[in-house]
């Protein structure tokens, strides 16, 4: 059932973090610092290897924050990867930034990795108070080190998670914040507990805010593009519909947690892992039929009632999940923005082209 192309593999190699967003599903700080045993990860990618025989895709490093791994263990990884799975595969780390860079650490990124790094940014929920000086030190740091690393020339991919405080920062900053990035992409924030479902955000103010940023992308020489808004555009251009990153993970997304335990979605596969890598190294028919049940059971929390009776049904697809919905009347795609990109379709193919070797690697590497 696995697909051999544009497959993402999240290497989960830390547990534990230097901070605590108010949105993650690990303890943060409050966990201690392990890194993943080799043994897992060997396990784990040779099982994906012999089984599913991928051709072309991406390793992310993940964490927890990844960097609070020895960089001997992270080489260690990097090396055992490119082995197995060749030049097909880029490997990117993700990180919060929140440390001091020095040269073996862009050496890192530029000869073991593909020179790419994915960077999680968040609005007022990764220090506590945004206003102690603290929380002020550590965003500095943060932007120090963004700047730092565009200098150095590293591909910058920036990572935000939709949540309430978003909308306290205007498109316009953001855009301005992110200049030098490659992309900004955006990631839906999942409900889970009494702290997620304080930072919940009304999806009218999150489409009107997207479409600012859209309004952005399409009329000001920004650097960054949109990989949300690039897939819809790809969609309407090649009259293919491409469903969101989400929808397909069951099919093509592995995920290997620090304990052993693995899954698909890396949302998910965090607090309700489907299988252990044992399993997986042993047993691959059981380990598929897991996948299985999970694409199964996922398709049917998809909204379709509201898709179904939406003017962007056919270009869309409407693969979004129930529980990203509220009843604001908007979806979590955005319908203001996906009228936007239809009206102006093509001025968003042209930027589509314009900037095609920039976007992430998952989606540059494949769907053509
Ligand atoms: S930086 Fe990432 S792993 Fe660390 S607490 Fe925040 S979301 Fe969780
Ligand atoms: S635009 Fe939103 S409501 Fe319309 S089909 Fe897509 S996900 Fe569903």
């Amino acid at each position: 059932m696995f697909e051999r192309n544009d497959v993402v593999i999240f290497l989960r190699v830390v547990q534990g973090c230097n901070i605590n967003c108010s949105h993650c599903f690990t303890l943060g700080n409050q966990d201690q610092v392990l890194t993943t045993p080799m043994e897992y990860v060997v396990k784990f990618l040779e099982a994906i290897k012999n089984n599913v025989d991928p051709q072309r895709g991406v390793i992310y490093l993940h964490g927890g924050e990844t960097f609070l791994a020895p960089m001997s263990y992270l080489k260690e990884v990097t090396a055992f990867t490119r082995k197995n799975y060749g030049a097909a595969f880029s490997i990117i780390p993700q990180t919060n930034l929140i440390y001091t860079i020095d040269e073996e650490y862009l050496d890192f990124i530029r000869n073991h990795c593909d020179g790419h790094v994915g960077v999680s940014w968040d609005a007022k929920i990764r220090f506590g108070s945004i206003k102690s000086e603290h929380a002020v030190r550590q965003e500095q740091l943060f932007f120090k080190n963004f700047k730092l690393l565009i200098a150095a020339g590293i591909k910058v991919h920036v990572n935000i998670t939709v949540q309430k405080h978003l909308f306290e920062y205007s498109p316009q900053q953001i855009a301005d914040m992110f200049e030098g990035a490659n992309s900004i992409d955006f990631e839906h924030l999942s409900v889970f507990n009494e702290k997620t479902k304080a930072i919940r955000p009304n999806l009218k103010r999150w489409a009107q805010w997207l479409d600012g940023l859209t309004n952005i992308y399409e009329n000001q020489n920004v650097s960054w593009c949109l990989p949300q808004i690039d897939m819809f555009v790809k969609s309407l251009e090649n009259g293919i519909t491409y469903q969101c990153k989400c929808n397909c993970c069951d099919r093509r997304t592995f995920t290997l947690n620090p304990n052993g335990s693995t899954g698909f979605c890396p949302d998910n596969s965090y607090i309700d892992p489907s299988s252990h890598v044992d399993v997986a190294h042993a047993d691959w028919a059981l380990f598929e039929r897991k996948a299985h049940e999970a694409f199964i059971a996922r398709l049917a929390t998809l909204n379709t009632e509201n898709c179904f009776a939406c003017e962007h049904y056919n270009e869309c697809g409407g693969n979004c999940e129930d529980t990203l919905f509220d009843d604001s009347g908007e979806c979590p795609l955005s319908k203001m923005t996906i009228a936007r990109i239809k009206e102006h379709k093509d001025k968003f193919i042209k930027l589509l082209h314009e900037r095609s070797e920039q976007n992430l690697l998952e989606f540059t590497k494949g769907k053509s």
